[in-house]
């Protein structure tokens, strides 16, 4: 985290849509504030893909957060099309963000179906890996197929990420929500530096859901989190699901924060249907503001701003239209942006006050390789082939091929469930790509590329090899899952 300085230099992306509308009311607050801030305004987004730059992200605007180590922004619009990349994972990517934090917590004068619950949690979520690592394929025209990468590295980051958060913000609690009961070896990867790294905050109490039921609990008993983590997809939803509780869109604030960069940014998108109209609620990016002042270490005009945000909120004497209702007239941004200003200084009476320390970011190795196995024994190699062939049929053709290699045709599955040999008689809907499955005939020999390249070659006589994984043991554990129906 930076030091407290004189001033601080931050990049400021107005975004797209309403985007500008939001960014000028937080110039506008954080003046009035007097908080030393120097802005460099700098694009990305639609305009930015429209000049034909592919990533949606000016050079300039790299330079100037590589520079500046912090950004405020607005939404960013994503074409919706084939292969261009979102501006704001670019961003994310760029900078190595590993850590997106939401907080959630009941405002005052916002009227939900949770309101006096006391909700109050903070969902930190895993910001550049998983299936956000964007690697996807056509295995054939048919068959899509995208790859989750979880890696000891970045799940003791984010890990220790929110133990840390949990310390800054006195929280007691920090839950890990995953999918390892299925997802054994990815999301058991996570769960399993979860526990590790727990142990290293004693103070704080840990506990794991599976995270469709915290999805479920988070419905039904929000207040019981306090900080919860997740991979990226898993904590994408939940966020989004959580800011739900609170309000909405137009309330939730996130932080982006890596070793070298932070950027901090409302939730929502860029609501074309209200962009320019002087509708948009504020309050997510002032919100996501108050983030980034406690990030520079400005922990007092935080709370400064925090708290005319609240007052305004508890008032409730103007509103924007996502906020009115029951009678009460709806005014605009600018109008929410200069009750903001009117009641700086002014304290809520309802909302309980949190101290905030500075943020910790934790330090994890930058070695590539964090772990290493004291043993590594080659199992066999699964072939991925495009075929339209009955298992039953291709299967005895397989074993004729490879035979008198090291290796033997195990098994074949389609989908993930074993087809070949179909002792059970299962029935399946297959799909024209299909895994083969060679184990080693004995287990300890070694397993030379000339064998598997043979292997490749022999099976293309048949069918049409798209991908090839190795199979290994490590330290005696298998490197790969079993398919549905495999011994
Ligand atoms: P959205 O968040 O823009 O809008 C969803 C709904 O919430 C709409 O009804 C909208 O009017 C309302 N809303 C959102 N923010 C509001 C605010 N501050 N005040 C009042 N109402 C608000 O989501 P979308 O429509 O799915 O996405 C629109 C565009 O934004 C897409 O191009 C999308 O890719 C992009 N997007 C960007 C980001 C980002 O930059 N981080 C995040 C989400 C979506």
């Amino acid at each position: 985290m930076a030091a407290k300085s004189s001033s601080h230099p931050v990049t400021l992306i107005p975004g797209d849509g309403i985007g500008p509308e939001v960014v000028n009311a937080v110039k506008e607050v954080l003046a009035a504030a007097e908080v030393p801030i120097v802005w460099e305004e700098r694009y990305a987004g639609a305009e930015v893909f429209k000049k034909g730059v592919g990533s949606g992200v000016l050079p300039e605007t790299v330079e100037s957060i590589r520079r500046t180590k912090c950004a405020l922004k607005g939404p960013l619009e994503t074409p919706v099309g084939y292969g261009e990349k979102s501006a704001n994972v670019t961003l994310r990517k760029y900078f190595e963000t590993y850590g997106n934090i939401r907080p959630v917590r009941e405002l005052p004068g916002i009227r939900t179906p949770y309101s006096g619950r006391g909700i109050d949690f903070v969902v930190v979520r895993e910001n550049v890996e998983d299936l956000y690592a964007g690697i996807e394929y056509l295995q054939t025209p048919g068959v899509a197929q995208a790859l989750k990468i979880v890696t000891r590295k970045g799940s003791e980051k984010i890990c220790r990420l929110a133990f840390e958060l949990a310390r800054a913000e006195g929280r007691k609690k920090v839950t890990c929500a995953t999918k390892a009961n299925i997802l054994k070896i990815t999301e058991g990867l996570f769960k399993r530096v979860f526990e590790e790294v727990s142990k290293d905050y004693p103070e704080i109490a840990s506990d794991h859901q599976i995270v469709d039921n915290c999805a479920h609990q988070m419905v039904m008993r929000p207040e019981q989190f306090d900080v919860v983590v997740m991979t990226n997809m898993n904590g994408d939803i939940l966020s989004d699901l959580a800011s739900a509780l609170i309000g909405g869109l137009g309330f939730a604030p996130s932080a982006n924060l890596g070793e070298d960069a932070a950027i901090f940014e409302a939730v929502h998108g860029s609501a074309p249907q209200i962009a320019g109209k002087d509708m948009a609620n504020p309050t997510a990016l002032l919100s996501s503001a108050v983030l980034m002042l406690r990030h520079l270490g400005e922990l007092k005009a935080a709370q400064t701003v925090e708290n005319a945000l609240l007052v305004t909120m508890e008032e409730g004497k103007v509103l924007t239209a996502d906020m009115a209702g029951g009678g009460r007239e709806p005014s605009g941004t600018k109008a929410y942006a200069k009750e903001v200003i009117k009641n700086l200084g002014a304290a809520p009476k309802s909302f309980p006050r949190r101290e905030h320390k500075l943020l910790k970011m934790p330090v994890v190795s930058h070695a590539p390789t964090l772990v290493k196995a004291a043993d590594r024994r080659p199992m066999g190699v699964d072939v991925f082939v495009e075929t339209d062939m009955s298992p039953g049929v291709l299967g005895p053709k397989i074993e004729a091929a490879v035979r008198g290699l090291p290796l033997k045709l195990a098994q074949i599955s389609n989908r993930g469930a074993k087809v070949y040999p179909n002792e059970l008689g299962v029935e399946s809907d297959p799909v024209d790509c299909a895994r083969l499955r060679f184990k080693m005939t004995r287990e300890g020999d070694a397993l030379t590329d000339a064998v598997v390249m043979e292997v490749l070659s022999r099976v293309s006589s048949y069918a049409v090899w798209v991908h090839v994984e190795k199979l290994n043991k490590f330290d005696g554990q298998p490197a790969f899952t079993k398919d549905a129906g495999e011994d």
